[in-house]
């Protein structure tokens, strides 16, 4: 039997790069999958059809993680759909990098809206219908602990922000069964980050397996912390980033 046979999952900003792999690998793990898109519509069609086509269930849902009413919308949407989201990714996020100096206000709410703001938000729609066995999986990053490139200080102060939420929620989801853990991966190749992009030559060096990571390789450890082998594991902040934060 597969290990997620039976359960539904809610995933952010599904449509490419690490959720698209976060999709795929629930969907073949057994999960119904719902996720969201805000600008790649074609992209998350297609990738919907291509798990419905290999006898899976997927359903996009345009939703921008900028509005905290829209994503509460798409989890009450996918729990419509599917009957319930056992399983809540938060991943969608962004990364604008520029001098601190010089960024405009409506950038640092935009980064908290959609990188922050947002998972709480979903956090907030998906954890009161969750039942015993629930699981809630953010996407950090390991910069949060370690962070080598400047411009970056928006982006690790909402990583960080995820990672404390993740800390702190631990305690008010454990007295029903539902976990919540927050993978933070190391330098993956994606449109974010290529792994011939700009960050590399800064960030290569740091990395002891001596290459970027593969989106596949941040949903397995998704996969297994959404399995109810992980049952153990809550509150816990997980680098998956070839050895970068050692
Ligand atoms: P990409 O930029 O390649 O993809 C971003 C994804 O997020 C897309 O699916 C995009 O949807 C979605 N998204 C962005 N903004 C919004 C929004 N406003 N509303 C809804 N969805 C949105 O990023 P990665 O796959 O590389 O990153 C995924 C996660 O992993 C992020 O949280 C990132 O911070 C984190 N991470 C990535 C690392 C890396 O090296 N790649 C390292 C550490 C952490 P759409 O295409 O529809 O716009």
């Amino acid at each position: 039997l597969k290990p997620l046979f039976g359960k539904t999952a809610f995933v952010t900003g599904g449509a490419r790069s690490i959720g698209a792999a976060i999709v795929r690998r629930l969907a073949s793990d057994g999960a119904s999958v719902a996720f969201t898109y805000v600008s790649s519509q074609n992209r998350a069609e297609e990738l919907a059809n291509e798990i419905e086509a290999s006898g899976g269930r997927a359903v996009a849902i345009r939703a921008d993680s900028a509005d905290a009413e829209a994503v509460k919308r798409a989890v009450a949407e996918a729990v419509n759909v599917f009957g319930a989201v056992d399983i809540l990714v938060n991943n969608a996020g962004i990364a604008n990098l520029k001098p601190y100096d010089q960024f405009a206000i409506e950038e640092f709410d935009r980064m908290i809206a959609v990188n922050f703001r947002a998972v709480f938000a979903a956090i907030q729609a998906a954890g009161p219908q969750m039942k015993e066995g629930g699981r809630i999986i953010n996407i950090g990053s390991n910069a949060a602990d370690n962070n080598p490139l400047t411009g970056a200080s928006l982006y690790v102060s909402t990583k960080a922000a995820v990672a404390g939420l993740t800390r702190a929620l631990a305690r008010d989801l454990a007295p029903k069964g539902i976990t919540i853990n927050n993978v933070q991966p190391g330098p993956t190749d994606t449109d974010m980050n290529p792994a011939d992009g700009p960050y590399a030559p800064i960030v290569s060096g740091s990395i002891a397996l001596g290459r970027y990571g593969k989106a596949s390789e941040i949903a397995s450890m998704v996969a297994y912390l959404a399995s109810p082998e992980a049952g153990f594991i809550t509150g816990a902040s997980i680098n998956v980033d070839g050895g970068v934060n050692i």
